[in-house]
């Protein structure tokens, strides 16, 4: 997307229903660089802060948006001209006690910054650093505690295309405080892990990413299934209550997804990624048999399941065998779709086609993952610049 495509998309909500979005699109898309060294300032972790963090922050990009612009203070420029003023700065008299040893604080970092403008600032300018760094200083602190919840344990990505990649079984980290799952009463039981799809579902994101200039939506699972399955039902699922917001996030993280794409696109496509090993070479499509994706088939017909712009045809062209392909094999059997897709498939009037992709553990190896990403990453492309993205 062009600059100016996400200026004019900045200029079409309304600044008082969607301030959200605004400033989701000017800080991902508008000022990405300027945003990350903000936040990167906000949450400096420690093994970043000396090397990289505290070099940047002296030239204040984003964080401080204008304020101190080297052009409004000279000092700061003259200071910023020096080659060797973060080396100074990082050993002076409040540097080396803390940060040496590598272990620097929030209230370091902060006294650092207000002791350094104490120094060169006028009074005025004191006033705003003093209200930027405490801003700073509790955005660092909430953003903290968000992290140490159950979102720890997620990868999320908020994306600008009508596309969203889910993948619940192939985390590989135990959940704290929780037990593992032991399934008594719960039909297909099973902890075995999807291996290698959330992997292949990240790899897919960047590759679908640098294909379509935009990101897709990510909402990956890195807690491993043996603790939560997130492709259940609650009941089914876990097991203990420190396991059940883990759960959770999972799924909130999943329906702002589908939300953000049914209020910006009016509609779009969930993949969710997993893994079988039945048949080591194949691809199975599980929606439910056509429920899921009712409302693209509605739209455009079977032509958009299985036609040559689809994802089917598309990864049918590049030689690999999908089951159902629209020929042969046309009724799913073995994999009919699962907790997800039967939640947010377009048959529950959400808009949004779901596809559960199973893909065969040949396919899915470390030396055929990368190979395997960049092929659905272009079969999902050419289907979503003919039935996403196209203007109708
Ligand atoms: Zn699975």
């Amino acid at each position: 997307m062009s600059r100016y495509a996400v200026c004019a998309a900045i200029q079409q909500p309304d600044p008082e229903k969607e301030h959200q979005r605004i400033v989701f699109l000017s800080s991902c898309y508008d000022f990405p660089f300027d945003t990350t060294r903000a936040l990167e300032f906000a949450l400096f972790r420690p093994a970043r802060f000396t090397r990289y963090v505290v070099p940047r922050a002296l030239r204040l990009r984003g964080a401080l948006g204008g304020l101190l612009s080297p052009r409004r203070h000279p000092r700061l420029r003259t200071e910023m001209r020096r080659p060797s003023y973060p080396e100074r700065y990082v050993m002076g008299k409040w540097g080396r006690r803390n940060l040496v040893d590598g272990k620097p604080t929030r209230f370091d970092f902060v006294l650092l910054l207000l002791m350094h403008h104490m120094r060169n600032f006028k009074r005025g300018a004191l006033a705003k650093v003093g209200l930027v760094a405490i801003g700073v200083l509790l955005h660092g602190l909430l953003f903290a505690q968000e992290e140490q919840g159950s979102a720890k344990l997620l990868a999320v990505w908020a994306g600008m295309l009508p596309v969203i990649l889910s993948a619940p079984h192939g985390g590989r980290e135990p959940v704290p405080g929780v037990p593992v799952r032991r399934g008594i009463g719960v039909p297909q039981f099973t902890t075995e892990r999807d291996s290698n799809t959330a992997e292949l579902a990240q790899a897919i994101g960047r590759a679908l990413g640098d294909r379509l200039d935009a990101k897709p939506f990510l909402i990956v699972a890195r807690f491993e299934r043996k603790y939560v399955d997130a492709n259940r039902p609650h009941a089914a699922a876990y097991e203990s209550a420190a396991a059940k917001p883990y759960y959770e996030a999972y799924h909130r993280a999943l329906e702002d997804a589908a939300e953000r794409v049914r209020q910006h696109w009016m509609g779009g496509l969930l993949l969710d990624i997993h893994g079988q090993g039945a048949e080591a070479d194949t691809i199975f499509l599980g929606t439910d048999n056509g429920r899921s994706v009712s409302a693209l088939q509605q739209k455009f017909g079977n032509e958009a399941l299985t036609g040559p712009k689809s994802i089917v045809g598309q990864l049918a062209l590049k030689g690999y065998k999908v089951i159902p392909n629209g020929a042969g094999e046309a009724r799913e059997q073995r994999y009919t779709g699962g907790y997800t897709t039967r939640t947010y498939g377009s048959h529950r009037g959400t808009q949004i086609d779901a596809i559960q992709l199973e893909i065969g553990s040949n396919l899915r190896a470390r030396e055929n993952l990368d190979r395997m990403a960049i092929d659905l990453a272009d079969s999902i492309a050419v289907f979503a610049r003919q039935y996403l993205l196209a203007v109708r």
